[in-house]
């Protein structure tokens, strides 16, 4: 009998979010398509007598309930009356409040990870449904790929995958962004006119990865809170200049921010770019375009 479970827990960027506008219950109504990347967070979880433990390579991850670990483990261990307790180990690699959904691919891999090793028989999209309780993201990083999330991003359609080739650069500022100050200074900024600047072309997009055509895909792409979280963190505009000026062919924020990724062709110019960027910022990585979600690793 298996006593514990490593996964691999992937982040996302953006390729794309728009805002069609508000729900009556204050949720907003947005469309945007999503891409897995290869930067990941490790999880061990371990069986236990009872309780629930978890320690972190990262000392600025909560450590207690407010980390949605637990209540992940807490959301599957009442509906299952699982009577044992759980030992976890987070390596946190992905961004922190970064617009790359760290916390909810941890909570994506905790779902599959529990499933597997209580053998909670949970079907794929028995996953999915439970996992909105908790936030929106999440049913996006089980599955993993390319995908065009509407509704409060929770439906999903799968996308023609972008490239497995893309060489993306990842740069983190230092400075916290709370999405949910970045969506109530958006709809502040157009409170009056309903038109957000940087609007991507969501039906462009979709044409481009469906004809693989790189171009269009570029041209399509955008992001109508980047001007938002600009308005507050001057270094984005910095980091994307940068970034241009060694070749990168899309450059853009992910999410809420202030995460920025930029695309580029060969490993020489990314690997330059990425050498001047983390003189200046320590969170800078180099990773690639994945057409996968959670995975499990294997026992520990
Ligand atoms: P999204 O792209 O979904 O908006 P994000 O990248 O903006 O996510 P997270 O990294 O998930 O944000 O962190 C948001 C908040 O959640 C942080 O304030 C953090 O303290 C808290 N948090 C709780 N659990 C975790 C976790 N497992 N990993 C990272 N942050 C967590």
């Amino acid at each position: 009998m298996e006593n514990s479970v490593k996964l691999r827990a992937r982040a996302k960027i953006n390729l794309s979010i728009d805002i069609k506008g508000i729900f009556d219950d204050g949720y907003h109504d947005v469309e945007m398509v999503m891409q897995s990347v290869n930067l990941s967070d490790y999880i061990i979880i371990r069986k236990a007598e009872k309780g629930f433990k978890i320690t972190s390579s990262n000392s600025d991850v909560p450590l207690d309930k407010r980390n949605i670990i637990y209540k992940t483990w807490e959301l599957l261990r009442e509906k299952y009356a699982i009577d044992s307790g759980v030992s976890i180990f987070l390596e946190k690699n992905i961004p922190i409040a970064a617009g790359m959904a760290g916390g909810s691919t941890d909570s994506a891999a905790m779902f599959v990870g529990l499933n597997k090793l209580f053998s909670l028989g949970m079907s794929e999209e028995e996953m999915l449904e439970e996992s909105k309780k908790l936030g929106s993201d999440i049913a996006f990083c089980i599955k993993g790929g390319t995908y065009l999330a509407t509704g409060t991003g929770t439906d999903l359609k799968k996308l023609p995958f972008l490239d497995r080739n893309i060489r993306v650069l990842i740069c983190k500022p230092d400075i916290f962004v709370s999405t949910k100050r970045v969506y109530k200074k958006f709809d502040f900024m157009y409170e009056e006119n309903f038109n957000p600047l940087e609007r991507p072309d969501n039906k462009l997009l979709i044409e481009g990865l469906q004809e693989k055509n790189k171009e269009k895909i570029v041209d399509a792409m955008g992001n109508v809170l980047e001007p938002v979280t600009k308005s507050w963190c001057k270094e984005i505009e910095k980091i994307e200049k940068t970034m241009n000026k060694f070749g990168s062919y899309a450059t853009m924020m992910s999410g809420s921010g202030p995460t920025v990724f930029g695309f580029f062709n060969d490993y020489r110019s990314i690997k330059k770019c990425s050498n001047v960027l983390r003189k200046k910022y320590r969170q800078t990585y180099i990773t690639s375009t994945s057409d996968k979600g959670v995975e499990i690793y294997g026992n520990k």
